[in-house]
């Protein structure tokens, strides 16, 4: 199945809004333990409804992830989801990166236990599967018993297509970092330094 020479590299899907130590940490877990040469962080667009505004804020989340990713070598950031026209579901965005990479690289899409209970109802998440293997990492909440459970339960070309594997848990949520800034709450040690100064300055999610 996976042999030991293959290129490998990962593809970090996300909402990022804003990052957070928990996506680097997954993305660096990720990176080690299947041995990527990168991970690429594709922050995803908005819904299109509310365009203006919400645009706005795509950039700022993009920029962000740009600060956050800047200072590790094996890191990058792909404007790939930002860029298309119209909506954009991940079987396009993992298509777009099959293509571009060859079928000799194998990806590893990365996500948290929330996220992975949820590809069943990607679009099209047969075609993903044969596009790229999912790398799921435990999240609080979620034991990596419970992950494996899950996975025995899906249809029959799901398995051997998901890996999982446990990373420092840390329970860190945008949603939550959201609302500590609304409290007026620290986010200091949540974020990196770079993202905390970022929010500050442009007065995001007050
Ligand atoms: P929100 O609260 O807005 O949903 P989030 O913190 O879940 O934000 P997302 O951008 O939705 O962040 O998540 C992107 C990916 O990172 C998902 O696959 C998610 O499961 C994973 N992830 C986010 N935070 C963690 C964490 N603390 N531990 C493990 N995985 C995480
Ligand atoms: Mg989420």
């Amino acid at each position: 199945m996976i042999q030991a020479n293959e290129r490998r590299i990962g593809l970090m899907g996300g909402t990022f809004n804003p990052i957070h130590l928990g996506h680097l940490i997954i993305a660096e877990f990720a990176r080690h333990r299947f041995g990527l040469e990168k991970v690429i962080f594709i922050p995803a667009k908005e819904p299109p409804h509310k365009e203006h505004e919400k645009l706005l804020q795509a950039e700022h989340r993009c920029e962000m992830v740009r600060l956050a990713v800047e200072s590790n070598p094996y890191f990058e950031v792909s404007r790939e989801e930002l860029d298309r026209q119209g909506l954009s579901y991940s079987v396009d965005t993992v298509k777009k990166f099959y293509e571009l990479f060859g079928r000799a690289t194998q990806l590893y899409f990365i996500l948290g236990a929330d996220a992975m209970l949820e590809i069943t109802t990607w679009k099209n998440v047969d075609k993903v599967m044969k596009l790229c293997y999912f790398a799921a990492a435990t999240r609080p909440g979620y034991t990596l018993a419970e992950m494996r459970r899950q996975i025995e339960g899906l249809p029959p070309s799901f398995q051997g297509r998901i890996f999982t594997f446990e990373i420092p848990r840390i329970d860190i949520s945008s949603t939550d970092i959201r609302h500590y800034i609304k409290n007026g709450e620290p986010i200091k040690y949540l974020v990196p330094e770079c993202v905390e100064k970022y929010i500050e300055r442009h007065k995001l999610y007050r």
